[in-house]
């Protein structure tokens, strides 16, 4: 019988695949790294071909470690590394360059050209002019790629988000199409339209022939190429890797929120079918159901999260894994005014400065390692804090935040932000929420689960954690370690 879920998580570092069956439990799993290519100081490039082939790959590898018939697999399901910026050959299907990754930053000066018309953009997009969105990147490519833009304004060439790359590859009808969460990633999507924005195009020089359609999330995308993948299914939902996490925690109503706490930090809130637009955060499309309205989410992006325990590891060497944070940070009954601002790519939501840098502030003789490694976690939990007191400001009642990815491991930092936010933490018990939201969307359409509340009944989480502690002070030390770092910033771009 047919009644399995095939979900594709293409990652910024890694292709996975997953089997999932009707409640959610993972019956096999592929996933593989791929290569990062750094042609200079903060250009990031994938290779997708060599991405479509490791996905290919990890579909294979989840099918056989499940010990399923690939005939039993009901539907496919797409999530991805959102922005990321596909431009290939209508004709030959070959890329005319690498991928340019969401975290490269090589478009800055022209996103910086954007910012006197950062409330047009604002307006239509729900983005703020940043080198992070697509637009910019597909003009870099037309610019620098001989021939490029000629191709393109004849209609030789089609642009694509990794979802776009994706589908055209796997499926047999070659569809060129996407859907409102990874367009709204753009900067050139009308989130009120649903439409590519004439204005918006024409200002950031990307011709309309390029772009791909835009489906609903839970449309019928093609299916799949059997000699490629094993099997024919339809690819029933596409969903950005945020916005997948978002249904996949089943904030399915207005006000329910979650955050990612992966390498950066995703805060997301459902804001149901009115766009609300505000300064510090994102405006983006959650989702759209076909005949339904589009549903839209308050987004907050947090460049380092993660990251900055990586950065404790590898690049200061202080510690040896990020296990042993947990302990370390319980070492110390308090920060001892120790804070860290680990602004090392600068800072996205809600500030969007890229010359802010790091900051350590409060340093002792006294201070250890134990002070880095606390101040590094507390850092995750203030940077939320500030993204959600802009959602509060803007009509967001969170009653509890849900949270999944792999620095919900770490129970200190979970009690510290449940204290900071002065809502319960809670964690959930499904651990792949992005590839299982838009599995369980692709499911819903296939009729494997019947309603959306069938799929909201099956949420549970395996930890809820209460705020024990007032730390309105210690939030008040962080703001002021903050002012510190953006003075820094402030005086080196004045010398
Ligand atoms: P991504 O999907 O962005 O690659 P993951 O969800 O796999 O990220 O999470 C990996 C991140 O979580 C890394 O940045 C790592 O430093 C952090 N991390 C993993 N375990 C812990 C832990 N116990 N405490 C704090 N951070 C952790």
């Amino acid at each position: 019988m047919k009644q399995y879920i095939l979900s594709i998580d293409q990652g910024t570092t890694s292709c996975r695949a997953i089997v999932f069956d009707k409640v959610g439990k993972t019956v096999g799993l592929g996933q593989k790294e791929f290569k990062q290519y750094f042609p200079k100081p903060s250009w990031v490039e994938h290779d997708p071909e060599e991405i479509l082939k490791t996905q290919i790959e990890c579909i294979k590898l989840a099918v056989a470690n499940a010990k399923i018939d690939a005939e039993d697999i009901a539907c496919v399901a797409i999530t991805n590394q959102r922005e990321t910026t596909v431009v290939w050959d209508r004709e030959t299907g070959k890329p005319v360059y690498n991928a340019i990754v969401w975290q490269c930053r090589r478009t800055q000066a022209f996103a910086d050209q954007l910012r006197d018309e950062t409330d047009l953009v604002r307006s239509k997009t729900g983005l703020v002019p940043d080198a992070y969105f697509s637009g910019p990147k597909v003009r870099w490519i037309l610019d620098n790629v001989e021939g490029a833009r000629a191709r393109a304004e004849a209609g030789k060439l089609c642009f694509g988000t990794i979802d776009s790359w994706l589908i055209w590859n796997l499926t047999k009808e070659a569809t060129h199409a996407t859907e409102g969460s990874n367009a709204s990633r753009t900067m050139l999507f009308n989130i009120h339209t649903m439409e590519f924005d004439q204005e918006l195009l024409s200002r950031i020089g990307v011709p309309a022939s390029m772009l791909p359609k835009v489906l609903p999330s839970n449309a019928n995308f093609g299916h799949t190429k059997k000699e490629l993948v094993g099997f024919e299914a339809p690819i029933l939902a596409v969903l950005g890797d945020q916005q997948a996490a978002l249904f996949g925690q089943c904030c399915l109503e207005e006000g329910m929120a979650k955050c990612t706490y992966g390498t950066g930090g995703f805060l997301l809130a459902n804001m149901g079918e009115k766009a609300k637009l505000t300064s510090g955060l994102l405006t983006t499309v959650a989702w759209q159901l076909e005949g339904k309205k589009p549903t839209y989410a308050f987004e907050g992006a947090i460049f380092v999260a993660g990251a900055a325990i990586q950065w404790l590891r590898d690049g200061l060497g202080i510690i040896e894994s990020s296990e042993e944070t947990e302990n370390l940070a319980n070492s110390i009954s308090s920060n001892e005014g120790v804070y860290f601002v680990p602004a090392l790519v600068g800072l996205g939501s809600p500030w969007w400065n890229s010359d802010v840098r790091g900051t350590i502030v409060g340093l002792t003789r006294g201070s250890g390692r134990a002070h880095f490694v606390r101040a590094a976690l507390e850092s995750m939990a203030y940077q939320i804090s500030d993204v959600l007191e802009d959602m509060r400001n803007n009509g967001i009642v969170l009653r509890e935040l849900r949270v999944d990815g792999g620095a919900t491991k770490n129970a200190f930092m979970l009690q510290f932000q449940a204290d900071v936010l002065g809502v319960p933490v809670l964690r959930a018990s499904q651990s792949e929420a992005t590839a299982w939201g838009v599995a369980a969307m692709a499911a819903t359409r296939a009729g494997l689960i019947k309603s959306e509340k069938e799929m909201a009944d099956l949420w549970q989480c395996d930890l809820k954690i209460f705020p024990t502690t007032d730390r309105k002070d210690d939030y008040r030390g962080w703001q002021s370690a903050l002012k510190g770092a953006f003075a820094h910033a402030e005086a080196g771009s004045k010398n």
